[in-house]
């Protein structure tokens, strides 16, 4: 009799309950399928639903015999737009999820835990259960190694600020040495050292080397010094984007953009797009968890209809922390040239033709889809990693102009005509020459490709061990 064939590989991955995190780690879900990988994709009810009203991510999953969601119950289901509520959230997840994923690893026969690498707790609910557990970070390899260094900034005397000045040099990041700047840093530096975000996203960074490897949406062209920082640190890692891209590039099927959204899109500005003439219109998002106040709102509305720009502006129902009316003297500029959405199909919108800039909070998701389209950006980070990644949009990748943390209306329109008149040649050109090597890692041969087979193949042959 013919022994009976092993069980192909079984995966457990678990994304943190958020757009950016559920929406890259479904990415590379998509990414395993097709290499024959069995996948458990762990998510909360709230996502699970979100997904499954705005989205064709069950279709084109459950298409794969060895894919299936798990829901999870009882997470905490509240906006995250400050410390606090981040800090509830992060706080409520491992009570919640712990016995849950370890009955999965125990019960369901795991080759490799994928985890958010925000999930310190991970290694902690698969330990003594024999599975290698991989930390899968949703940020930039650079935000990556800023927390990583953290507690180096505070034994150099760096953290906590002394004083208040922003514009303060910090020499003790290597590899940042020429450039960064305290505003630069990660927005929880600037809560002080008892801040409990700030002391979590420190502790659980380091303790990625715990994991057996670090998988990360980014690609070695782009942040190729500061990873071979980290790899000091932590020798295995999977650079494997920018995963939308990737996931293109590999896809057999007719439709290329596979959509995560927990938002209900409004397709209708793909037609309003259409009949605004090529690079003219600025794109203005802040991603899913970004909230303004009502001065905010205004100032960046004069700055709009002032620049005299087209412009597409993503007005969730939650952006604005009071109320969202126009200014009655701006009725007509909006009318104008303005189109407004409550969510946008961001990837369709940036690879439009007629989009020439990209208002951005430097989400670590839009930067890269920016990149890929070499669309220029004008950076308004709100927090966390943000601050980072358009501090490398300015001065490294040259892909457009930081604002930090100003959002006057006479600097939002000048900062506009500056990306879109100025200087639109320089940045243009840049953006091309950084979205070639975005295709070309992802193109057979190319760096993120060769490394997702390597962490395809790193999981069948552990697969293979286990027997
Ligand atoms: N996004 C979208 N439509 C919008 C705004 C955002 O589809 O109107 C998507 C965007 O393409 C990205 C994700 O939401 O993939 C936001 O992730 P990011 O990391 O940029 O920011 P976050 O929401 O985590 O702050």
């Amino acid at each position: 009799m013919d022994p009976k064939p092993p069980s192909p590989p079984h995966v457990l991955i678990f994304p943190f309950p958020a757009q950016g995190h559920v929406n890259s780690m479904l990415k590379l879900t998509e990414l395993l399928l097709p290499a024959g990988l069995h996948i458990t994709f762990v998510i909360s009810a709230k996502d699970h639903d979100r997904l499954s009203r705005f989205t064709t991510v069950h279709s084109r999953l459950n298409s794969y015999p060895g894919f299936r969601f798990h829901v999870i119950h009882g997470i905490y289901e509240g906006t995250m737009d400050t410390d606090e509520k981040l800090t509830l959230m992060i706080d409520s997840m491992p009570k919640v999820t712990t016995p849950v994923i370890r009955n999965l690893l125990l019960e369901s026969k795991v080759t490799c835990f994928i985890a958010d690498g925000i999930m310190g707790f991970s290694l902690d609910a698969a330990e003594g259960t024999g599975v290698p557990v991989m930390f899968f970070r949703t940020i930039s390899a650079c935000a990556f190694w800023a927390y990583f260094c953290i507690p180096d900034l505070i034994n150099s005397g760096d953290l906590p600020f002394q004083g208040t000045n922003l514009d303060e040099r910090i020499v003790n990041v290597k590899g940042m040495e020429e450039f960064l700047r305290r505003q630069d840093l990660p927005s929880f530096c600037r809560s002080g050292l008892n801040n409990h975000f700030f002391q979590e996203i420190t502790t659980v960074t380091r303790r990625t080397t715990e994991a057996h490897a670090l998988i990360l949406n980014t690609f070695d062209n782009l942040e190729g010094s500061i990873l071979s920082q980290i790899q000091k640190h932590i020798p295995n890692i999977y650079t494997i984007g920018p995963l939308h891209s990737h996931l293109k590039s590999r896809s057999t099927s007719q439709s290329t953009i596979s959509s995560n959204s927990l938002f209900e899109e409004d397709k209708s500005c793909i037609d309003w797009l259409n009949q605004q003439p090529p690079k003219s219109v600025l794109y203005v998002s802040f991603g899913s968890l970004a909230t303004i106040t009502n001065d905010q709102l205004t100032e960046f509305w004069y700055g709009l209809v002032n620049s005299g720009k087209p412009f597409l502006w993503v007005i969730r129902e939650d952006l604005v922390r009071e109320n969202n009316k126009v200014p009655c003297e701006l009725e007509e500029g909006t009318k104008e040239r303005g189109y407004l959405v409550g969510w946008a199909p961001q990837e369709l919108v940036l690879a439009h033709p007629a989009v020439g800039a990209f208002l951005t909070h430097n989400g670590w998701n839009s930067t890269l889809e920016s990149v890929v389209e070499g669309v220029p950006m004008v950076s308004w980070p709100f927090f966390a990693d943000q601050q980072m990644n358009s501090r490398f949009v300015e001065v490294v990748w040259k892909l457009g102009v930081d604002m930090k943390d100003t959002c006057d209306r006479g600097i939002v329109e000048n900062i506009v005509k500056e990306v879109m008149e100025v200087r639109k040649d320089e940045f243009v050109n840049s953006g091309r020459r950084m979205a070639e090597l975005a295709k070309e890692a992802v193109s057979s041969g190319g760096s993120s490709y060769r490394n997702l087979d390597r962490l395809i193949q790193d999981i069948k042959l552990m697969s293979a061990r286990s027997g």
